[in-house]
């Protein structure tokens, strides 16, 4: 059992705006890519000034950064991989997240970097777990596809000291950990280097070899099935049985998500664990949060000894729009920027770190930037003034109920 006041919240950070969004709604440390040799080249991900900036701006915070190295490597990637890693190692990263042999190799070899091995690396039993401890790793990312009581037992057959990392929240894809054909063959676009279009979340049809004209009663809407579509792993509220089983760091998928998924994500589980480090339930108002942001139908995954389901829909969907994020606040005027339509009369929740979550504002005044008073706000991240008495702070998101929510 892993003491849950110890136990790292580790968020997703796509790009800065994120990295900041998930450190100030309580993320004890992040993860993120670099524009180069990280399983997410469609998130925009961190140039070189930028993982400087973000390992300062992290480390003042007092808390850590790991960046995504989990490509599976080709000879030719060694040569700049070199560069890349002192570049890594000269920001002060935390540790390096990899699944390739070849890149560990020269991580070990090459700089004093910190190994965590990815998920990808497809880590089932404690044999290997000690054999990546006795190479020098840190951490070992468990394999989603292993059960809570696998866990378990896997945590009393170690025989070294080593971290146990496992994903809690996002989305899931019918891959094997990740090792997947589907977006190569499709597209010629690999996801074993980043470049993953999804292909498991389109329409498909099946039909029987030997009698091609006659599709099998499988589909479920007339587009066709969604049989490879994964539902997304919700553990919110299993979060005192994954410590139970020994994992020490809960990681929350989803670096190409939104700021606004991100905030909500984690403050949470943020909220989640610091209610059972009280020995106190969670609310039922935090176990919905997960459902006012974008998400797909929920699943425990294959912790509760059944595989993640798939399901007839690859559409997302969420109850609350995210309408303002707050840049400060003074004498009854917050400055925030607009993410979307918002007008005099709404009703706007506050999704904030402190004391102000899930108060409300009804606006009953807004001004432009220049104080000339305004009735909607509609113009893509144009900055204004929001009166109202709560104080909030730099930061803190507004969001606003769908109508048919
Ligand atoms: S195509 Fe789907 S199953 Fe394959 S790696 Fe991408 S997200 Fe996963």
């Amino acid at each position: 059992m892993k003491d849950i006041k110890k136990i790292e919240l580790l968020a997703p950070a796509g790009n800065m705006e994120k990295l900041k969004t998930a450190l100030y709604f309580g993320a004890d440390a992040a993860y993120m890519g670099g524009h180069n040799f990280s399983l997410r080249q469609y998130s925009q991900n961190f140039s070189y000034d930028e993982i400087f900036e973000a390992a300062r701006y992290t480390h003042n915070l007092g808390k850590k950064l790991y960046v995504t190295v989990n490509i599976f490597a080709r000879d030719n990637d060694f040569a700049q991989l070199e560069e890349y890693l002192n570049i890594l190692q000269e920001a002060k990263i935390d540790a390096v997240i990899v699944s390739d042999l070849g890149v560990l190799d020269i991580v070990l070899k090459n700089t004093s970097l910190d190994v965590h091995i990815s998920t990808q690396a497809n880590t089932t039993n404690a044999r290997a777990i000690d054999f990546y401890a006795n190479l020098g790793a840190k951490r070992v990312i468990l394999a989603r596809e292993l059960t809570l009581k696998e866990i378990q037992n896997i945590n009393k057959n170690l025989t070294k000291d080593i971290e146990l990392e496992a994903f809690v929240h996002g989305a899931m894809c019918v891959s094997y950990s990740g090792r997947c054909l589907l977006s190569n063959f499709f597209t010629g676009r690999d996801s074993n280097r980043g470049e993953c279009v999804q292909s498991c979340r389109w329409d498909y049809m099946l039909y029987q070899k030997t009698k091609p004209d006659k599709q099998l009663v499988i589909n479920q809407d007339a587009k066709g099935t969604y049989i490879l579509n994964s539902k997304d792993l919700n553990m919110l509220n299993h979060l005192d049985k994954l410590a139970q089983a020994g994992i020490s760091s809960f990681k929350i998928e989803g670096r190409m998500k939104t700021a606004y998924y991100v905030a909500t994500i984690v403050n949470a589980y943020r909220r989640a664990l610091d209610y059972l480090a009280n020995n106190q339930k969670i609310p039922e108002y935090i176990l919905q949060e997960p459902y006012k942001t974008s998400h797909r139908e929920f699943t425990t995954g294959f912790y509760f000894d059944k595989p993640e389901e798939c399901y007839s829909s690859s559409r997302t969907i969420q109850t609350y729009d995210f309408v303002a994020i707050v840049k400060e606040y003074d004498n009854g005027k917050a400055l925030v920027e607009q993410r979307n339509r918002f007008e005099i009369g709404d009703e706007l929740e506050i999704l904030s770190p402190g004391d102000t979550f899930l108060k409300t504002i009804n606006v009953q005044k807004m001004q432009n930037i220049n104080g000339k008073p305004i009735m909607i706000a509609d113009q893509v991240q144009q900055e204004l003034y929001i009166h109202t008495d709560l104080k909030l702070n730099s930061g803190d998101i507004l969001r606003k109920k769908q109508k048919n929510s």
